[in-house]
């Protein structure tokens, strides 16, 4: 989006941090290249929000972090270099958006969260609902993340919603998976019935004022628009229709948010999927910058 690449956080109310990791991914690997993917179609994006009235960055300080030093190969290690990156941040009052990689991520980012804000409501947009309990005999890849987030207390399941879920499944019971940890599920077939303004109404039932984290798999789209992508599953919703879900988010307290598993390499001619994203990013910045403006929260720079 043009931002400065800044290392201090000095009057900096959101910062976007690259995190750069595939070693959790089962299928297709490439996340690695994700936030580079992301960051350069985002040249493109212009500061204006028509849907929310607002300037972007008038509302709010942006700037691009850069990468979180993550360790190709170990998830351990690079959970606590992604946990040390966000926890600073967070410390220092600046809301997190995270760059995937792939979606095994995010469990590090909810840790140094919610060691900052309690336990978290989560709003997942994916295909899948990343709740097994191991994979390949690992309990730490992308599909298990949700689980672990909340059996180690990160999420108040109860105000959580996972959104999208489809595709061929190994057991009757895994496209609803999620609702023995808590977690409300709203298939990709149940959120086309609902709309825009009853899936709006929806979160603002279950989330209300909690502080949330807004976890974006791209996998969430059909692959026609999102081919880069590590577990691609047709039957999605258009990145249109994306936008528009998340545009009805206005008024939910986002804390944190990333958006994970664009696999760059797999990508079309015109790179459809890194420019979902990054739109998608923008879009969770004007998210932010909407509820401060509801809420009439100062930003920093203010
Ligand atoms: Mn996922
Ligand atoms: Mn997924």
């Amino acid at each position: 989006m043009r931002l400065p690449h800044v290392s201090m956080t000095d009057g900096v109310d959101v910062a976007v941090v690259g995190i750069p990791f595939d070693t959790g991914t089962s299928f297709r690997p490439g996340a690695r290249f994700g936030p580079m993917a992301i960051r350069n179609v985002s040249s493109l994006l212009r500061p204006f929000h028509p849907h929310h009235g607002l300037d972007v960055f008038e509302q709010l300080s942006v700037i691009d972090y850069g990468d979180a030093g993550v360790i190709p190969g170990n998830i351990d290690r690079t959970y606590a270099a992604v946990g040390d990156t966000f926890g600073r941040l967070a410390g220092a009052g600046v809301t997190c958006v995270g760059l995937g990689g792939d979606h095994s991520v995010t469990l590090a980012e909810l840790r140094a969260l919610a060691d900052r804000f309690g336990p978290l409501a989560l709003l997942q947009f994916d295909a899948h609902g990343d709740t097994w309990d191991e994979y390949f005999g690992e309990r730490y890849s992308h599909g298990t993340t949700f689980r672990r987030a909340a059996e180690e207390g990160l999420l108040r399941t109860t105000s959580s919603i996972q959104i999208g879920m489809r595709g061929s499944l190994y057991h009757a019971d895994d496209l609803r998976a999620g609702e023995e940890l808590g977690f409300q599920v709203i298939t990709c077939d149940e959120l086309r019935a609902l709309g825009p303004q009853a899936f709006a109404q929806a979160v603002s039932e279950r989330v209300g004022e909690w502080p949330t984290f807004v976890s974006f798999d791209v996998d969430f789209v059909d692959p026609a628009y999102a081919p880069g992508t590590g577990t691609p599953e047709v039957g999605g919703v258009t990145s249109g229709e994306a936008v528009t879900f998340l545009r009805a988010l206005g008024g939910v307290n986002i804390v944190g948010s990333d958006c994970v598993e664009v696999a760059a390499a797999y990508d079309s001619p015109g790179e459809p999927t890194a420019l979902l994203a990054a739109n998608v990013v923008w879009e969770m910045l004007a998210l932010i910058a909407v509820y401060r403006r509801l809420t009439n929260a100062p930003s920093v720079q203010a």
